[in-house]
């Protein structure tokens, strides 16, 4: 045989599910499948779920141990990589929780974890819009704000793993509270949770807007401001808003990392060029030295969902 393909194991370990596939290292993936996380069990149970899920992926794709190089995952919290130890995840109620070890001991095989964000990162980095490029920043956009950071072509996660937390950057003193407990962070103007925030407020404060045409505020997704844009004037304002301050971090972002490409991934950058042209346009106007460049590209994810997945399995790459 010529080509002898290598395979891994790719994990998301997400609040709700556990995903999980087989990966070459193509990047493809050959066999997928996902279980209920169950965290409400106790961290023990969730790793049984995993083992499980790795077991029946193994068997299905008719591949033994042996001919696996290991299993990767995506941790969403703070995953000290070198310890294999989650430090913290407020989602599944763990803390110090050593995971890596656990699983090995029950499947046999070597295990990295690494955050969700990071996880991503290398995802889009390796296989997906991020490929060939050095210097990689991506910001997901969802529930919250999460970072990873590909620096000179490697992971950079800080000590212990702790780092690379874009979310909780600031964007405005004394401004809305974040999830963290400092004010004003970017996680607190542009997640979907504020996005879904300032459409409600904007609601309220405007009795004849258009925005009430889906029922009520309990209808309010991240899209709907969105959805709203070109027919009414709050849904305006809030998306310019939103915009403006996603726009203040990451020119910051920019200002500090200089990388080549910017990739923004989670729920709301399905927007596509209603969210990117705007950016794009407010960080070549401000990032630090302007025109002079070297430019900095804004992106949305190549990848969606699986990135998570395949940049788990990049661990063991
Ligand atoms: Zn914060």
């Amino acid at each position: 045989m010529t080509n002898i393909r290598k395979y891994y194991l790719g994990i998301d370990l997400g609040g709700t599910f556990i995903k999980g596939g087989i990966v070459d290292d193509a990047g493809k993936i050959l066999l997928r499948d996902k279980v209920p996380t169950e965290s409400e069990m106790g961290a023990d149970a969730v790793v049984a779920n995993i083992v499980t899920l790795c077991k029946s992926l193994m068997e299905k794709a008719d591949l033994s141990v042996s001919e696996l190089v290991g299993v990767g995952v995506g941790v969403p919290g703070t995953a000290d990589s070198e310890r294999g130890e989650v430090t913290y995840a407020n989602n599944l109620g763990w803390k110090n929780f050593p995971i890596a070890d656990q699983l090995s001991e029950d499947l046999g095989l070597p295990v990295k974890i690494v955050n969700d964000a990071s996880a991503a990162a290398l995802g889009e980095s390796k296989f997906g819009c991020g490929k060939g490029y050095r210097h990689v920043v991506m910001i997901t956009l969802g529930t919250g704000v999460g970072g990873g950071l590909m620096l000179d072509g490697k992971l950079f996660e800080g000590n212990r793993s702790a780092g690379a937390e874009l979310g909780h950057v600031v964007v405005m003193a004394g401004g809305e509270p974040c999830t963290c407990g400092r004010r004003g962070c970017l996680e607190a103007y542009a997640s979907a949770t504020a996005l879904i925030r300032d459409t409600k407020r904007a609601m309220e404060r405007d009795p004849e807007s258009k925005l009430w045409e889906i029922g009520s505020l309990d209808a309010v997704t991240g899209k709907t401001a969105f959805d709203y844009l070109d027919k009414d004037e709050s849904a305006r304002e809030v998306v310019e808003r939103y915009i403006e301050m996603l726009g203040v971090g990451i020119v910051d972002i920019a200002n500090l990392i200089r990388p080549e490409i910017i990739i923004l991934g989670g729920g709301v950058c399905h927007e596509g060029d209603r969210l990117i042209r705007p950016l794009q346009e407010m960080l070549d106007r401000e990032i630090h030295g302007g025109d002079i460049g070297p430019a900095v590209k804004i992106v949305t994810a190549e990848l969606g969902n699986d990135a998570g997945l395949l940049g788990a399995a990049a661990l063991l790459m």
